[in-house]
């Protein structure tokens, strides 16, 4: 009977051998948990031994399987064959590039294991390269485990972006719809007022208030609407600085003028792609609030300055008004969250729940710093693109 050394393989045996010499051959492999081990002879290249793991993993008997190149290169998929073969050739030209490649077998059973396959070539005294020798991992299970982990992620994805799509479709269609009796309300209590000579003191009160709260109503529809449409009223087109704000100016120089307030641009000149009507408005609305959050002794002066960064463009918006508490910051820009009572200063709380999703939609960030009392400074960024 033959001794077990002398059924082993020729390269196996000199395997054996050299990791017996060498340790860094050794730390290689032990470096790798492996799923089977190749050692390959450059000289003869249809000789590679393969040790018997590589071959259980992938569902054959390796007693079955010849130590022959061909005997893998027929069960692994044939792109990355063609893929293995360039990196093969790029690390035995370039030894600083790796061999390292995640190739796709066919199992026996027809299915496809994924295998990391990493390896170093082994030169001979004058740098010709004699022999590879080669590691497995086989990573089906982590490559099934992200793929349905992101299918998942697809999958939530989809449902977040068809709910809030329903959200925007339902506040859009709702707020719309509900403008139509609310006009009727304003229409009919306007004619009451007209007549309001002929009612009692009580009577009078009363259309007073459904006016009032009618007029409430419809700013606060008005806004949701705008809210809803933010990002679909036109495409993104390019906006000039400080044109815009000049604009902004001549449209808001009706409460510009009653505030004798001053606006000042001191950025710089710059262009971003945007959509125009809704940066309009977020400028507007922090503008506005600026102007109007102010005592009434105080003539409001609003800076609006501007900085390039890598990819955004940093803006800030000060004002010199009654400032905000620092522990409601995060609170003013939720929807309806208002800090004053209607009658000290109007509003719908919407203002800032709007600057915030149009920041957002472009890639941008939006944030405070104030002093009670001195005054408030806003900070956005804007994508460039
Ligand atoms: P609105 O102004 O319609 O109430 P906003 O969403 O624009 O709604 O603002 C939310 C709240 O934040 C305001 O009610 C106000 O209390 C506070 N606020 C906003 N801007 C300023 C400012 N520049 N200075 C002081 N308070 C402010």
């Amino acid at each position: 009977m033959p001794s077990k050394d002398t059924q082993k393989h020729y390269l196996e045996k000199e395997l054996l051998d050299l990791l017996k010499t060498d340790s860094s051959i050794f730390e290689f492999i032990q470096n790798g948990s492996l799923d089977g081990v190749w050692y390959w002879d450059l000289e003869q290249p249809e000789n590679e031994w393969m040790s018997p793991k590589f071959w259980t993993e992938l569902g054959y008997d390796p007693k079955e399987m010849p130590h022959k190149v061909a005997a893998w290169q027929n069960i692994m998929y044939e792109d990355d064959l063609k893929a293995s073969m360039e990196s093969f050739q790029r690390h035995c030209d370039e030894p600083n590039c790796p061999y390292d490649q995640v190739v796709r077998f066919k199992h026996k059973d027809s299915s496809t294991v994924y295998i990391r396959c990493r390896g170093i070539v082994i030169r001979n005294k004058e740098g010709k390269p004699i022999r590879m020798l080669g590691a497995h991992n086989n990573i089906t299970k982590s490559i099934s485990l992200e793929r349905e982990l992101n299918a998942r992620l697809t999958e939530y994805n989809q449902q977040l972006k068809a709910k809030n799509k329903e959200l925007e479709q339902f506040t859009y269609i709702t707020s719309h719809d509900l403008q139509e009796p609310l006009n009727t309300i304003i229409a009919f209590s306007r004619l009451l007022q007209e007549s309001q000579k002929n009612l009692d003191p009580i009577g009078q009160k009363s259309v007073e208030a459904i006016v009032d709260s009618a007029h409430r109503m419809k700013d606060f529809i008005i806004s949701l609407l705008e809210y809803s449409r933010i990002g679909r009223n036109t495409g993104k087109t390019a906006i000039h600085f400080p044109k815009l704000i000049e604009d902004l100016k001549i449209d808001l120089h009706g409460i510009i003028s009653t505030k004798n307030a001053t606006v000042e641009y001191t950025g710089i000149s710059l262009e971003l792609s945007g959509f125009k009507a809704d940066i309009y408005k977020l400028f507007q609305n922090v503008i506005v609030n600026g102007i109007k959050y102010t005592d009434k002794d105080i003539l409001p002066l609003i800076t609006i300055h501007s900085e390039e960064q890598d990819n955004h463009y940093l803006f800030s918006i000060k004002d010199n008004g009654i400032g905000i508490d620092a522990e409601q910051y995060e609170k003013i820009f939720e929807m309806f969250q208002r800090l004053h009572p209607r009658d000290q200063y109007s509003g719908t709380g919407i203002g800032l729940s709007y600057c915030k999703k149009v920041v957002e939609l472009h890639q941008g960030k939006i944030w405070l710093e104030s002093e009670v009392g001195k005054g408030t400074t806003f900070y956005f960024t804007l994508a460039k693109q």
